[in-house]
């Protein structure tokens, strides 16, 4: 389980300070899957950091299975709870082959070699990238090469995995498989935090968080958020299409509420 209390992140420098986080509460379940969206510089990447102590609160707390990020003694410990995945595959990839990158985590802890190739082996096999173990990463797309950040959280084996926008920077193709990959690893327990501007994407969740100014303004399912058109337009969101669709669709037909998948529009149009 995860959570925050009153937390607040500062940035400080000699222009100025900058409160990128104020008075975020919330808490998250094991093997929930919860989507952040929200615009530019509303705090997304600020709160990822947070959840595996890369950055710590100016005040307040957040909590990784009761362990205090802010403590110093925890930060391995919070580490090996949870992984990250970041926007750009190239700032992520660290070796020159992939199986290497692939390992990379595993060495740091000291894990015997054979015990590293297994999981290397597997984490490579959930992500499609098999065949591409002793490639250059230098010579995969872009998709491929978010898929070899993610294998090598999966070598970790962390609980809880968060994306901060992994498919921004790859076509419509790598962004499917990307969250379908996600779809995957919480369908098998893993407790995902997705940051996105996609969203498509966030309808995935079972949950989604919408930031403004530093702060959490909404938190409910997608359905709620995104069937909400005019919210959604008020904050600067385009709703899903399907939502859209259904939105102008009604106009001419009767049809149910909250329509939020294109699925359930094309059954309520039988
Ligand atoms: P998002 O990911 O939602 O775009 P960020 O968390 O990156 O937002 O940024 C939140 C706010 O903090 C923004 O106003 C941004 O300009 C500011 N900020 C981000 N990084 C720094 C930094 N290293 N120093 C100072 N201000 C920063
Ligand atoms: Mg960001």
């Amino acid at each position: 389980m995860i959570r925050a209390e009153n937390l607040r992140y500062v940035y400080k420098s000699s222009s100025g300070d900058k409160v990128a986080l104020d008075d975020i509460n919330f808490s998250i379940d094991d093997g929930e899957f919860v989507a952040i969206i929200g615009t530019n510089g509303s705090g997304k990447s600020t709160l990822a950091k947070q959840f595996n102590a890369l950055l710590i609160p100016t005040d307040g707390k957040i909590f990784i299975d009761g362990l205090d990020t802010s403590d110093e003694k925890n930060l391995w410990h919070v580490r090996e709870k949870v992984g990250m995945v970041f926007q750009n595959p190239d700032s992520e990839i660290v070796a020159a082959i992939v199986e290497d990158d692939v390992a990379f985590g595993l060495e740091n802890l000291g894990i015997e070699p054979d015990k590293i190739r297994e999981r290397v082996d597997l984490a490579l096999d959930s992500v499609n990238m098999s065949d591409y173990k002793k490639f250059a990463p230098s010579k995969l797309s872009g998709g491929q090469k978010q898929r070899i950040a993610i294998a090598g959280v999966i070598a970790m084996n962390t609980k809880i995995i968060v994306f901060d926008e992994p498919t921004a920077m790859l076509d419509p193709m790598g962004r499917r498989e990307i969250l379908s990959l996600v779809k995957k690893l919480h369908t098998q327990g893993k407790t995902i935090i997705y940051i996105t501007h996609f969203m498509e994407e966030a309808t995935a969740a079972q949950r989604v968080f919408v930031m403004e100014g530093g702060r959490i303004i909404l938190d409910e399912t997608p359905r709620e958020i995104f069937t909400n058109v005019k919210e959604m337009r008020r904050l600067g969101f385009d709703a899903p299409v399907a939502v859209e669709l259904a939105e102008r669709l009604r106009k001419k037909f009767k049809l149910p509420p909250k329509i939020l998948t294109a699925d359930e529009l094309a059954e309520a149009l039988k």
